[in-house]
């Protein structure tokens, strides 16, 4: 859940364009809907960047990374149909702000970034719109998080050449992961794996993708 400041409750006409714009992109899960228009895109963003918060482009978010852009998180949610009853993996807290739309989609999500400042960051700002339902921790999140695990969804925000192994075997049964695979930046495509109730698992194509990559 996201706490309203009043830096928060800035910029409400072109969030509201924005959750519109997401509706008229095919984005139907309510849910979804909801968390954009209560997570303050523009705070998540570098301060020279704010007019752009809101328009449908990915900005960088220093340290050669980008926050996605919003149909592309939008894609991403809405294809994890989740209830807010859910144990969330994410791998590549970037910005935060999919952390934040998470945390108003799922119980409890545990975030995993590379790089310690973006980590803090992230952190902070979630902190400050206290936004209770989330942890982030540094370190290498092809290994997952092994000790709050197994996680009904997991989200890799970084393209990867195989789905690693350590996060096949946190996958609960009846969990979804979602994770960008591919040789190179212009030739990746997002795939769903799903783990069945008998423990397979299956994997499909969604759509082509551009994310950075998982280091
Ligand atoms: N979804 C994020 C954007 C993520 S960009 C947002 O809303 O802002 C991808 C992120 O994945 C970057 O921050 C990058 O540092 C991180 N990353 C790349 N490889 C990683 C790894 N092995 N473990 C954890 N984080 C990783």
């Amino acid at each position: 859940m996201v706490g309203r400041s009043v830096v928060a409750r800035r910029y409400e006409e072109p969030r509201r364009r924005l959750v519109e714009y997401l509706r008229e992109q095919g984005i139907d899960d309510l849910a979804v809907l909801h968390a954009f228009d209560a997570v303050p895109r523009h705070l998540f963003v570098p301060a020279s960047l704010r007019h752009q918060a809101y328009q449908d482009v990915a900005l960088p978010i220093g340290f050669g990374q980008t926050i996605s852009r919003p149909t592309t998180h939008a894609f991403y949610l809405q294809c994890l149909r989740l209830s807010s009853r859910e144990r969330v993996l994410e791998v590549g807290t970037g910005s935060g702000f999919q952390t934040a739309l998470l945390s108003c989609l799922a119980a409890h999500v545990h975030s995993v970034e590379r790089i310690p400042a973006l980590a803090r960051r992230a952190r902070d700002l979630l902190e400050e719109l206290r936004i209770r339902n989330v942890t982030v921790q540094v370190g290498d999140g092809a290994l997952g998080w092994k000790t709050h695990a197994p996680y009904d969804a997991i989200l890799v925000s970084a393209r990867a050449g195989t789905v690693p192994e350590p996060l096949l075997d946190q996958l609960g049964p009846g969990g979804k992961l979602l994770i960008p695979l591919g040789p190179d930046p212009h030739d990746q495509q997002l795939f769903l794996v799903r783990r069945d109730y008998w423990g397979r698992v299956i994997l499909s194509a969604l759509r082509d993708s551009r994310f950075v990559p998982l280091v």
